[in-house]
């Protein structure tokens, strides 16, 4: 129970540029949060922060994953830890089918706990595969292809969606997850999350636009403005941005000072 993600205070820096100024937000366990923000607030920049991105410098503030300092641990501690980041732009790797590459990813994640482990025996991966492909809906043939190669906008959504459901993360962050996908895809996208998030995962939904929204219902949405986050509320925040636009948000900042 209770994975708990806290920001508290984050400053970010990339050669010596500061990009987050001061980051506070916490997602406790089975809560979905929306960011929202224009481009270049630095939404991409808090994922891979998040995700242990190496290319970035943590001037202040902590994050906190169950009272655990996250920033210490590697990037493959942070997902053991429960941390999946969906990726804006998947790579592709010809040669690799997609089980393949899971069977790998929970042989390295079983390894790193023991390093006597054999891994995850074929049987027992066949029928985990069986049945996430099973409840997400997804065609079993889909696994043996080769990972993201000549897939559709569509289908890496829907590779990342069960990697996710395979890793079985506590907390996901899906970044753009909505850019360039047709309503089919984003459908895809927006079913797998709502049947994985809930109980067991929170979500961090990290978007431009509020149309995901229709799909995944957030509980908080948060507008991150030149690297922080200036407003938050709920649903209808998303709503009230559809209408006005973050000329609103940008309007209210200057007025503010
Ligand atoms: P968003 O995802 O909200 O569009 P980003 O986090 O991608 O915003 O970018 C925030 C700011 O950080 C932008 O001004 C961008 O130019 C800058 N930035 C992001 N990544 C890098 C990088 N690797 N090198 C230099 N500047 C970067
Ligand atoms: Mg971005």
């Amino acid at each position: 129970m209770g994975a708990t993600l806290e920001i508290r205070n984050l400053h970010v820096s990339i050669e010596d540029k500061p990009i987050l100024r001061g980051v506070n937000l916490t997602v406790h366990q089975g809560e979905t949060h929306a960011l929202m923000g224009p481009n270049g607030s630095g939404k991409s920049t808090l994922a891979n922060v998040l995700a242990g991105h190496p290319a970035y410098e943590i001037t202040d503030g902590e994050v906190l994953l169950d009272g655990e300092s996250l920033l210490e641990l590697e990037a493959d501690e942070r997902s053991r830890a429960g941390i999946f980041l969906a990726f804006q732009y998947p790579v592709s790797i010809p040669g690799i089918t997609l089980a393949n590459f899971l069977r790998q990813a929970i042989n390295a994640r079983m390894k790193a706990e023991n390093p006597d482990s054999k891994g995850i025996s074929i049987p027992e991966f066949r029928r985990l595969m069986k049945e996430k492909m099973d409840f997400l809906h997804i065609d079993h043939a889909f696994a043996g292809r080769y990972l993201n190669e000549g897939f559709s906008g569509g289908e890496k959504k829907r590779a990342e969606i069960l990697q996710m459901a395979v890793l079985n993360p506590r907390l996901a962050i899906l970044d753009e997850t909505d850019s360039g996908l047709d309503i089919d895809a984003l459908r895809v996208v927006a079913e797998g999350v709502n049947k994985l998030k809930g109980r067991e995962m929170g979500a961090l939904v990290i978007t431009h636009y509020q149309r995901i929204l229709n799909y995944i219902k957030p509980d908080y949405v948060h507008v991150m403005f030149q690297g922080q986050i200036v407003e938050s509320g709920g649903a209808d925040l998303a709503l009230k941005l559809e209408e006005a636009g973050y000329d609103w948000v940008r309007a209210k900042q200057i007025a503010h000072g």
